[in-house]
């Protein structure tokens, strides 16, 4: 019998995910990625445990075991001071109340294994130099226009092309960014190179007026990362990419704790983009082509689970795919699954953001001091307000 192909437009962590997970379960796939090579950009991602729940059926678990860190906690301090506002337990806490550990990664460390895990599937393909410029839905399915003139035809196609997607443009028109008034920073550095003025070894959000930081360990807990959001309306270019220089880091983050100072000091490439967000979409299917990861619901990074909300995506794609009945309905209950899950986490991700960055002594003190109350007295009530987030099973 022939099997049934899907073209999974763009090859980051969602892509490759879901290429995978469908490859796994009978279809033929081709990734299409525009990049001349895969590739992830220098910086860390935390995965939770939701997220390591996929990553272990996709049997990637074991090909980044070296790679990742399991941090003994995730802090919120404050910044300036450094004063702890409460400590979620995370080392042997996640594994007993969520099924699975919570973990820092190199982003380039969870895209490789991704790719060797999909590329040692027979089913599937992965083309670089391929930029996707467009689709059109045809009997039996879609093709996609790459920019060299081919065509290539899937059953489904997967718009998984990120924020800026090609493939959600043309289903569901223009692209409806607004930019949050947020500039991020980012920075990788070895441990090595900070000496004593080295950030915790666990994952903590330091938060502040109009700005948080978060410094994360990563390669097995060698390298710091570092991610810096400040409130400014002076920057607006959105990308990964854009360097940014030590002394306006350290105009934002100079006065904080001196570990983040080092941090900045010590980094050889800093860089700096805007945040822009988008509302969530009316719908992400048309017929046979859907979409997922930040393509589908692009979320600002204050809650860590963009791409876990991929990875979780991928799979219940391919379960849905699996179920008796034609591709179209299996796509829209595909969407009809994920869309409640990843609309409340785009919310909370944008509360958080305002969370961390309460402007004044007394909105601190009256957000910060009840968390701290509670984290002393009653830490399971902080580990009882994750559980619809890390407790979820696809
Ligand atoms: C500062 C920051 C920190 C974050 N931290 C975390 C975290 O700790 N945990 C977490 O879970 N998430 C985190 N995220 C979110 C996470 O990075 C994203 O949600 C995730 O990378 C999305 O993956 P994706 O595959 O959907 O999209 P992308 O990673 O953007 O991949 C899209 C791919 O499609 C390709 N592409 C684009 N257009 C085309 C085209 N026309 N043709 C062919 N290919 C194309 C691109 O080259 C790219 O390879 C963070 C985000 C930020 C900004």
């Amino acid at each position: 019998m022939t099997k049934k192909r899907a073209v999974v437009a763009g090859g980051g962590i969602g892509g490759l995910a879901c290429g995978l997970a469908l490859a796994q379960t009978g279809w033929e796939v081709e990734v299409l990625e525009q990049a001349p090579e895969l590739a992830e950009v220098g910086a860390g991602l935390q995965i939770s445990p939701n997220g390591m729940a996929v990553l272990d059926r996709l049997g990637v678990t074991p090909l980044i075991e070296g790679a990742l860190f399991e941090p003994e906690a995730i802090e919120l301090r404050m910044g300036r001071t450094g004063r702890q506002i409460f400590r979620l337990p995370m080392k042997g806490t996640a594994e007993a109340r969520w099924g699975n550990r919570f973990i820092q990664i190199h982003r380039a460390d969870l895209h490789s294994a991704l790719a060797k895990a999909l590329r040692a599937q027979p089913s599937a393909r992965v083309r670089t130099n391929a930029r996707i410029t467009g689709y059109v839905r045809e009997r039996g399915g879609a093709s996609v226009y790459l920019d060299r003139g081919d065509r290539v035809f899937g059953d489904i196609l997967v718009g998984a092309d990120g924020v800026r997607s090609q493939i959600r443009q043309q289903m569901c028109g223009g692209d409806r960014a607004r930019f949050t008034g947020n500039v991020a920073w980012r920075a990788v550095v070895p441990v090595a190179a900070l000496g004593e003025n080295a950030p915790p070894p666990i994952g903590v959000i330091w938060a502040g007026r109009k700005k948080h930081a978060v410094t994360t360990r990563i390669k097995g807990g060698s390298h710091v990362n570092f991610v810096g959001i400040v409130e400014q309306d002076s920057w607006t270019e959105e990308g990964w990419s854009i360097p940014g220089n030590v002394e306006e880091a350290l105009a934002d983050f100079g006065d904080w704790q001196p570990c983040l100072r080092s941090v900045l000091e010590a980094s050889t490439g800093l860089f700096r983009w805007a945040l822009y967000g988008r509302p969530p979409l009316a719908k992400w299917c048309d017929g046979p082509v859907t979409l997922l990861g930040d393509a589908a619901h692009p979320m600002l990074p204050s809650m860590a689970q963009g791409a876990v909300m991929a990875l979780e995506d991928a799979v219940v794609l391919a379960d849905a795919l699996s179920q008796d009945g034609d591709k179209t309905s299996a796509l829209q209950s595909y969407e009809a699954t994920r869309k409640p899950r990843v609309t409340k986490v785009q919310a909370r991700s944008v509360a958080n953001s305002h969370m961390f960055h309460r402007h004044s002594t007394l909105s601190q003190v009256a957000t910060y001091a009840p968390m701290a109350v509670a984290s002393r007295l009653s830490p399971a009530l902080i580990h009882r307000q994750q559980d619809w987030i890390y407790g979820y099973k696809t």
